[in-house]
């Protein structure tokens, strides 16, 4: 009879079976339910610069189209990278993958989808500078972004994010009938749609 003691049976029992190690070498995906092999990198993002997930093909794409590097970073911030990429700045995420051909598609995405990102981002500055430039602010419209506590320089953006700020902070319910803050709203209110009416808001 074999004895179940013996060291040699203790090394065939410590031993991982076909599965485990298949498991070892071939990481499974990632996303969440999938079963596929997971064979292709993802950057994890900002402050996590060389770290990946790993995917199947299918989700690798996935992940990639709503891949946002720059999702909480600061206009200063974008600028200042867009800036470095311009002169010769590398990112650090660029995916490589194991497997050939197929690879190289998820590496164009993120690559594309930065460069698209970019180029929005300078046209709407450029829109914006060129908007400021020749802008003809009469005097009314500068009174009633003054109202605002804004000047001639501020964008339709930005008159709108204090509108609302303002009608917020000054609104009834949370001001318990006081008057004075019933006129400033109202002020407040008849400045902004002022400013709609001639195209400033
Ligand atoms: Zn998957």
């Amino acid at each position: 009879m074999m004895n179940l003691n013996s060291p040699l049976f203790d090394r065939i029992r410590s031993k991982p079976n076909a599965e485990e190690v298949r498991a070892e070498q071939e990481p499974v995906c990632q996303h969440p339910a999938c079963r596929r092999k997971g064979e292709f990198r993802a950057p994890k993002g900002r402050d996590h610069e060389g770290e990946f997930y790993l995917f199947c093909l299918e989700h690798v794409k996935e992940y990639n189209q709503s891949y946002n590097y720059f999702a909480g970073m600061t206009d200063a911030a974008v600028q200042s990278y867009q800036k470095d990429a311009l002169t010769g700045h590398r990112p650090t995420w660029n995916i490589s993958v194991t497997g050939a051909g197929l690879g190289a598609e998820s590496k164009v995405d993120a690559a594309t989808l930065l460069r698209a990102k970019l180029e929005r981002l300078r046209r709407a500055r450029e829109a914006a500078a060129a908007e400021a430039r020749v802008r003809p602010v009469g005097k009314a419209a500068l009174k009633a972004l003054e109202a605002l506590g804004l000047d001639e320089t501020a964008d339709k953006a930005l008159v709108r994010r204090r509108f609302k700020e303002l009608a917020k902070r000054l609104h009834p319910d949370l001001n318990e009938g006081d008057r004075s803050r019933e006129e400033k709203l109202r002020a407040i209110i008849d400045a902004y749609n002022y400013l709609k009416t001639v195209g400033l808001a």
